[in-house]
């Protein structure tokens, strides 16, 4: 069934989702604080609205994909937000924002009649073009069946991990801290394999039919980190992820060990500066340390 579904923030994920939802026959009503995002959602037939109280004044359910948790807190709870729409039933936050965060809104949500749902995704820029996402949603679960169908329209896998608020954000940080994790250690291991005599791209091959192998070597290293191009997840999100995981380790009681480690390294390739930093920096961080070079390695596939 066709629906009129809300979509607030329309940025690198947020875009390709909403363009799905259009795809699939669904009228989607979108808002960014970026007049650019502006062009290319309407070109494709989305309904532009000036705030996320008249996304949530025109539609039932309103999804969001935001950078940061305070931007969600403003957007789902500030004045203009959607807690003041008058037709909203349904918030979905497919954004990564941490358990914590999830709790607060779907509290202060549910004193205005609101449902809040947490479902980050995990995927990339490209598994939102594609479809090919994982979402990992949490909520009630008669919400869940009202939604779950919306959410295909851009996720392969649907998950569903329970009522509680937030149980989707710890599911999604768990992800992020261990595919940041992995990334840092095969490129470490990778180093002292190429200091060692070892050619990269063999290390790889024997890597990923054994039992070292991951999503960092079968996908981050030879597509992105070899070539030296961007993995084109930005390294403040990504250290956003990492962070949330440890601190959310932290307040269940879990020392964080290796959870640490890996901040430590992702705040030492924020350090190194500008904002358009990569995922793909940890990589050249590890490198300069090893005294190696991996990126350029390889040139880059088509
Ligand atoms: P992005 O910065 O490209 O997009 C965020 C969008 O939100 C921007 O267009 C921005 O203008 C808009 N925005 C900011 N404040 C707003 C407000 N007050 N009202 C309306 N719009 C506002 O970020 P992204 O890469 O699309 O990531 C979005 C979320 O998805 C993040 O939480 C990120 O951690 C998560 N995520 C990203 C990826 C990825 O590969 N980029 C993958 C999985 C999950």
């Amino acid at each position: 069934m066709s629906e009129k579904v809300g979509f607030i923030g329309l940025g690198n994920m947020g875009l390709p989702m909403s363009l799905r939802l259009l795809e699939a026959g669904h009228a989607v009503v979108g808002c960014d604080v970026q007049e650019s995002a502006r062009k290319a959602f309407c070109d494709k037939g989305g309904i532009w609205a000036d705030s996320s109280r008249e996304v949530a004044s025109q539609c039932a359910i309103v999804m969001a994909s935001l950078p940061t948790p305070a931007v969600v807190e403003l957007v789902a709870l500030g004045k203009d937000g959607v807690t003041a729409g008058t037709k909203v039933e349904v918030f979905i936050d497919l954004s990564t924002t941490g358990p914590e965060m999830a709790k607060r809104v779907s509290q202060a949500l549910k004193q205005r009649g609101i449902v809040a749902m947490d479902a980050p995704v995990s995927g990339g820029i490209a598994g939102a073009a594609k479809g090919t996402l994982s979402v990992m949603t949490a909520g009630p679960k008669e919400s869940y069946e009202r939604v779950k169908d919306l959410l295909a329209c851009f996720g392969k896998n649907v998950f569903y991990v329970g009522e509680q608020a937030g149980a989707g954000q710890l599911m999604k940080l768990i992800n992020n801290l261990l595919s940041a994790t992995t990334l840092a250690a095969s490129c470490e291991a990778l180093c002292v394999g190429m200091k060692g005599g070892l050619d990269p791209e063999t290390m790889l091959t024997v890597l990923n039919a054994s039992t070292g192998r991951s999503g960092a070597t079968e996908d981050k290293i030879p597509r992105y980190v070899l070539p030296g191009v961007p993995i084109n997840f930005g390294l403040d999100l990504s250290f956003k992820d990492v962070s949330l995981c440890v601190e959310a380790g932290e307040a269940l009681q879990v020392p964080m060990y290796c959870g640490r480690t890996i901040r430590q390294i992702w705040h030492h390739a924020m350090s190194k500066g500008g904002p358009d930093q990569d995922m793909m920096d940890v990589s050249r961080c590890i490198e300069d340390w090893a005294g190696v070079k991996l990126s350029g390695s390889k040139p880059a596939s088509k």
